[in-house]
């Protein structure tokens, strides 16, 4: 029983970017077909010769198609592996202006084609994938920083920019930081981010993306653009900035970003500490958050992963760094001293070891090779929950025939509750379907014994596709509230339709 282990050959580029294909397509892109379980729409050539005049890019061919129509789903990396995709677009548009993104929605709203926005394709929720056909908009030639006002501490930036590059440009040349740094920050976009309200291992310091968010560009489904928020706070009715902020695509395009800043960090400091408990462990991190300085990383690991990771054998290990201005730092770790002073102490050069590995991705290829099957599911819940749902969804994954291993980790904090990032690992029978079956049914345990003790559907990875079939049960009457803003925004309803459990034009999944 042990979960995969990482690896440092799998190709992660540096530079201003691109998406990183995931594994490769059996028997090649151009062969991969549909898996069928959705109406394809096809983009008549009227449509086509439209596009064609209206942006910068269409590519048509079906390599192109097909490679562009997927993303870091596990579920659909294993369809890669018998040549299948969920969904192949029938064509992909690069703009490289905002104008050309109206221009590409109000040709496919006129002819009723859906249009599915696509970035860094890091997503791991099936979100990107253009599950009914039409057209790709690739938002990747949309790239680049517009202005930098560092009096104010406000970046101007385009969705396409790829993480990596961003905060490069932003600390070599400017000497401040955006503060946002996924797990996938080489692999992923500032749009993407903010489509899918991500979170960076920093948050507890810089906040989740929506608390970066000062402003965007939106082009609606018909083509108009408008722009929300763009003051340091306001009262001009609800946030408008937050109505996009996680709509995964469904409601507009963000075609412009403005976001907080902060100045490069001038101080450092890390601790780490062991737990015999994982529910003390968790209590500690509640009473740090509540002293109202948290150290910008505060991650507690459980004891499997923990072990797994940097072999602390039965203890639950708390690692913790702060970053920015030296007075801030020093108090931050006064606290966490204060709150911790009970705790054993641990081994402070494993913050350097999380450092060294911190963007490190498991090569899925290998993972697929070895019959593995696998995911993780993020969710948050209030601090008087959370330990109920820690031991509730491990039990009930570990539950389900062929797991190999349930674990998890609180990786982003608040006074209120956290988030606990579950990873499973199961190694079913290699055999047609079997993969699947287990990969749902573990799924479906692990979601619902979140959502019976309290805890919410995701953190910070979104919905897409992967999570659509709970969406009604995590949001209950709610879910009326946002198909109604869907239908208002899109009446046509081509955005990203089979997504966020929001019913489609285009008929129904016939998934899972
Ligand atoms: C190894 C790995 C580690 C990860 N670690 C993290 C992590 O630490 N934190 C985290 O939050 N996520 C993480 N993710 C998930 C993923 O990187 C994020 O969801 C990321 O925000 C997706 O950005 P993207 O550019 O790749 O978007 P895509 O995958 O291309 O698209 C994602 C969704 O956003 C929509 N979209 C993209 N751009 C726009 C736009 N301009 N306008 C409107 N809609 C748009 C798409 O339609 C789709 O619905 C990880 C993924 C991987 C594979």
């Amino acid at each position: 029983m042990s979960t995969p282990t990482k690896t440092t050959d799998f190709p992660i580029p540096l530079g201003p970017g691109a998406p990183v294909i995931p594994v490769d397509l059996a028997g090649g892109a151009g062969a991969a077909r549909a898996r069928g379980i959705a109406n394809s729409v096809a983009v008549p050539d009227a449509v086509l010769d439209r596009l064609r005049a209206a942006c910068a890019k269409v590519d048509t061919d079906a390599a192109t198609c097909a490679e562009t129509s997927r993303d870091w789903w596990a579920l659909g990396l294993r369809w890669a592996r018998d040549g299948k995709l969920a969904g192949v677009a029938a064509a992909v548009a690069r703009p490289r202006t905002a104008a050309q993104v109206a221009a590409v929605l109000r040709i496919c709203n006129d002819a009723r084609v859906p249009v599915t926005a696509v970035a860094g394709r890091s997503g791991v929720c099936g979100a990107s994938v253009p599950v009914f056909g039409g057209v790709l908009l690739d938002l990747c030639d949309l790239s680049g920083i517009v202005s930098v006002d560092d009096t104010s501490l406000v970046v101007d930036v385009l969705p396409g920019t790829f993480g990596d590059y961003f905060e490069h440009e932003l600390r070599t040349k400017h000497g401040v930081t955006v503060g946002h740094w996924p797990q996938s920050i080489a692999l992923s976009t500032v749009g993407g981010w903010i489509a899918c309200r991500g979170a960076g291992q920093l948050s507890n310091r810089y906040g989740k993306i929506e608390d970066m968010v000062v402003g965007l560009d939106v082009a609606l489904a018909d083509g108009t653009i408008l722009r929300t928020g763009g003051a340091p706070r306001a009262a001009v009715g609800p946030d408008l900035n937050q109505l996009f902020v996680g709509s995964e695509g469904t409601l507009g395009i963000i075609v412009g970003c403005r976001l907080r800043l902060h100045p490069a960090p001038a101080a450092e400091r890390r601790g780490a500490w062991a737990f015999r408990s994982f529910a003390d462990a968790l209590d500690a991190c509640r009473r740090v958050l509540r002293r109202g300085l948290p150290p910008a990383v505060l991650r507690l690991y459980d004891a499997h992963e923990a072990n797994h990771k940097y072999q602390t054998g039965d203890r639950h290990l708390l690692l913790a760094l702060d970053e920015g201005d030296r007075a801030v730092v020093d108090a931050s770790f006064a606290i966490l001293a204060d709150e911790l002073a009970s705790a054993e102490k641990a081994d402070p050069e494993l913050v350097g070891k999380w450092m060294g590995h911190r963007n490190e991705v498991a090569s899925p290829t290998k993972l697929l090779e070895g019959g593995l099957a696998w995911d993780t599911m993020e969710v948050t819940g209030s601090w008087r929950a959370l330990p109920e749902i820690y031991e509730r969804t491990v039990a009930a994954v570990r539950a389900v025939k062929h797991t190999l291993v349930c674990s998890a980790h609180q990786s982003h904090a608040y006074t209120d509750g956290a988030c606990l990032y579950f990873t499973f690992v199961g190694r079913p029978p290699d055999d047609d379907g079997a993969w699947e079956a287990y990969y749902n049914a573990a799924w479906t345990a692990g979601t619902h014994a979140v959502l019976a003790a309290g805890g919410n559907l995701s953190h910070h990875h979104g919905v897409g596709m992967n999570r659509a079939r709970f969406m009604r049960e995590a949001l209950g009457p709610a879910l009326g509230t946002l198909v109604a803003v869907k239908n208002a925004l899109d009446p046509n309803g081509i955005l990203n339709p089979g997504k966020l459990g929001l019913p489609s034009s285009f008929g129904r999944v016939d998934w899972p």
